[in-house]
């Protein structure tokens, strides 16, 4: 299935495909302060797929703090909160915000905290866990 999703203004969007249900890809929440202060919980699947389309990429903010592990990726002109990435040696990976799509309400238990992980570690795991992505700016 294709699950759609798009910041509010349309700015962004994404294209998530994957062969399982929402369901079964256990959505999960992070207990970190910033997915907290954005009520955001996440949708990835490692063998599915995803590309994230942006509009106007002056538009787009690549938020980074801590351990500037990732990328998350916000619209400017909505301030919606879109998907966390990473991007390594030309591949990206993303974990997308469950609340921009049709299944907001899933139930998204927490993951286990990331505080005594090493940066490398940390994207170890999300490498083995988000979906391989594609960026396309249309601008
Ligand atoms: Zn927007």
């Amino acid at each position: 299935m294709i699950i759609r999703a798009q910041c509010h203004c349309g700015n962004i969007e994404v294209r998530f495909k994957t062969g399982r249900s929402p369901q079964d890809l256990n959505p999960r929440t992070c207990p970190c302060r910033f997915c907290t202060m954005h009520g955001a919980s996440y949708l990835s699947d490692a063998q599915g797929a995803a590309s994230i389309g942006i509009r106007d990429s002056d538009q787009l903010l690549r938020y980074r703090f801590g351990e500037n592990s990732s990328d998350f990726l916000i619209c400017k002109r909505c301030g919606i909160y879109v998907a966390a990435i990473i991007e390594e040696q030309g591949r990206c990976w993303s974990a997308l915000n469950l609340r921009l799509t049709n299944y907001r309400d899933l139930e998204a238990p927490q993951v286990r905290r990331w505080r005594d992980q090493s940066r490398r570690e940390r994207i170890e795991f999300r490498k083995a866990v988000w979906a391989p992505t594609v960026m396309n700016l249309h601008d």
